[in-house]
């Protein structure tokens, strides 16, 4: 077997629901992260963070629709179809590039292989995920904690 195909066959698939959006990953990550983000907890995306260059959009690069907030460098991709939250990508960047996956697309990754990490950018301390370390800091600006009149 030819190195080049050894390569393709070790690739980590990812996938939104419908399939429409398709992901090859260079290998698996060894730790994720869960971000607590006024973003993040909402989507319940469990973060990975490929090697620039790692993920290839075998199909769908057309297919998802892209939200940014804050300091607009990130636009977080979805599928148009199913609406998976798929990927973000480094979109100031020359040139953007994929900056982290949503973990939860990669049907073959065992959450007991990864260690997560928390990180507490939403600054509530709160996350829905168990992780056997706890929260790190962040360096988003500070916010105060949500009350019964918030939105956020
Ligand atoms: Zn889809």
């Amino acid at each position: 077997m030819s190195a080049h195909v050894e390569e393709i066959e070790r690739m980590v698939r990812a996938a939104c629901h419908c399939t429409a959006v398709r992901m090859e990953i260079a290998e698996l990550p060894d730790w994720v992260l869960d971000c607590n983000c006024t973003l993040c907890r909402r989507y319940g995306g469990i973060w990975s963070y490929p090697k620039p260059g790692a993920v290839t959009i075998v199909q769908g690069k057309d297919a998802t629709d892209t939200y940014l907030w804050g300091d607009r460098q990130l636009a977080f991709h979805r599928c148009k179809t199913c609406g998976c939250v798929m990927y973000m990508e480094a979109v100031l960047e020359k040139p953007p590039f994929i900056y982290g996956i949503n973990a939860r697309m990669i049907p073959t990754l065992d959450p007991k292989s990864v260690r997560l990490r928390q990180k507490n950018n939403g600054h509530t301390g709160w996350f829905w995920t168990r992780s056997d370390s706890p929260p790190e800091g962040s360096h988003h600006p500070k916010m105060d904690m949500p009350s019964a009149a918030d939105w956020r």
